[in-house]
């Protein structure tokens, strides 16, 4: 049995980073078991857009605390993170009145982002000047003012060194095949621990399989792109667009969602059938992330569509006043999914299992993490206040 820790983490994808990051501030000993050299999850595949203003519940709540902790942990570990807000480019009345409504919504104070305006909306003109569609594309639009965007593939790095900085040790190309009270079992060896952490995003089904059943977990596969755009100038922010309107709840859990729904899938079925979010994050080089299909599934076939590559590029290019596209990179990102936007349970003492199970993990992630850790470690040290968990 090897050395004994404080908290044990399996998986260093963002929601795990973000527990080990809770426990180390704590003091407590911290290890973070993974079974592949470096990340290469969904927290280094997606579009590394914080987007907590539509966000509701739950997912509200661990936005307004992950906002914070992104803020801080780019200052600390000195990654690239922006606080850009979000363009979302209306192309119809009926989403202009969606988008309206949302900024209507009444919104507890203590879920409030620390901006004066959540959500203002835009003119026609003022989306064109923040944002190169093209010319007669938009009917307005709306600024997210609070959302951040990040590099993901830099960003994970960065923390990663950022928590050995402050002592937490990292056991990579070591997976984990049973967790119990005060033991993780590994590929070299068992650790001894106080508390477990599992933060293995989809594969929770072959660690936990009880718990992953329970809250119905399947797996959503996404294709996304990395292309090169001749825009005229930069993005500016995130750019969403109506197929957004209809995914995250803020919006969607919306009346005014129900005509946007009906015509965009009347007009569309085609990219209604790849469940398309037509969205873009343009990375520091200038290069554009474009997203992207979701496939759902126990299982999801790894085998990527053509046709719904061709599609996204060509709605790219109906909407942004550019040339064609040049496609540098491509690639699959999966995430966990279920009809609840998280997954939280304590299938035995001292072991915790936490997802987001929606496509909102860097969003919501960290305060995932932050909001939970609290509530186990904080109860620990107020009864036992001079000692670690073991
Ligand atoms: C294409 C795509 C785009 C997205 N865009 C956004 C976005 O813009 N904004 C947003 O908020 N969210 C977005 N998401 C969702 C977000 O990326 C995820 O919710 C989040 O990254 C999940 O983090 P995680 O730490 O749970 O999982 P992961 O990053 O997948 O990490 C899980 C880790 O667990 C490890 N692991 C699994 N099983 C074991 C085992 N048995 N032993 C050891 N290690 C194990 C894996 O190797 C992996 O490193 C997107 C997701 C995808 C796929």
């Amino acid at each position: 049995m090897s050395r004994g820790f404080d908290v044990t983490v399996v998986g260093s994808g963002i929601v795990g980073l973000g527990a080990a990051y809770a426990a180390a501030k704590r003091g407590l000993s911290v290890v973070v078991v993974d079974r592949t050299s470096e990340p290469i999850g969904a927290s280094i595949r997606n579009f590394g857009h914080l987007c907590f203003t539509p966000q509701t519940g739950d997912a509200r709540r661990y936005g307004v605390l992950a906002r914070e902790l992104w803020l801080q942990l780019a200052t600390d570990a000195g990654f690239w993170l922006r606080e850009t807000g979000t363009v979302v480019v209306a192309r119809h009345d009926d989403e202009l009145a969606l988008l309206d409504a949302a900024r209507r919504s009444p919104l507890g104070e203590a879920d409030r982002l620390p901006v004066g305006e959540e959500i203002r909306m835009l003119d026609a003109a003022e989306v064109a000047d923040r944002t190169p569609v093209r010319h007669g594309v938009a009917a307005g639009g709306a600024f997210l003012a609070a959302d951040l965007q990040t590099d993901p593939r830099s960003a994970v790095a960065a923390i990663i060194r950022r928590l050995q900085s402050i002592g937490v040790e990292f056991r990579m190309r070591t997976a984990v095949g049973r967790v119990r009270s005060g033991v993780v079992e590994t590929s070299r060896g068992d650790i001894a621990t106080g508390l477990v952490v599992v933060a293995v995003n989809h594969d929770i089904d072959q660690l936990l399989p009880d718990a992953a059943e329970e809250n119905a977990v399947e797996r959503c596969a996404l294709d996304m792109l990395r292309v090169d755009a001749p825009l005229p100038r930069p993005l500016g922010a995130p750019l969403l667009t109506g197929w957004s309107l209809i995914r995250y709840r803020g919006f969607a859990g919306l009346s005014e969602a129900s005509a946007v729904r009906e015509r965009l899938h009347g007009e569309r079925p085609d990219l209604a059938a790849i469940d398309l979010n037509q969205m873009f994050t343009q990375l520091p080089d200038g290069s554009l992330l474009v997203g992207d299909t979701h496939w759902r599934g126990v299982t999801v076939s790894p085998f990527q569509s053509e046709a719904a590559v061709n599609l996204m590029l060509a709605e790219a290019e109906r909407l942004l006043d550019v040339g064609p596209l040049r496609v540098r990179e491509r690639w699959q990102g999966v995430y966990a999914a279920a009809p609840n936007e998280f997954l939280v349970e304590r299938p035995q003492p001292g072991v915790l299992a936490i997802a987001a199970t929606t496509g909102i993990g860097m969003t919501t992630g960290l305060g995932l993490a932050e909001h939970h850790l609290a509530l186990e470690l904080d109860a620990v040290s107020a009864r036992t206040p001079s000692k670690g968990l073991r």
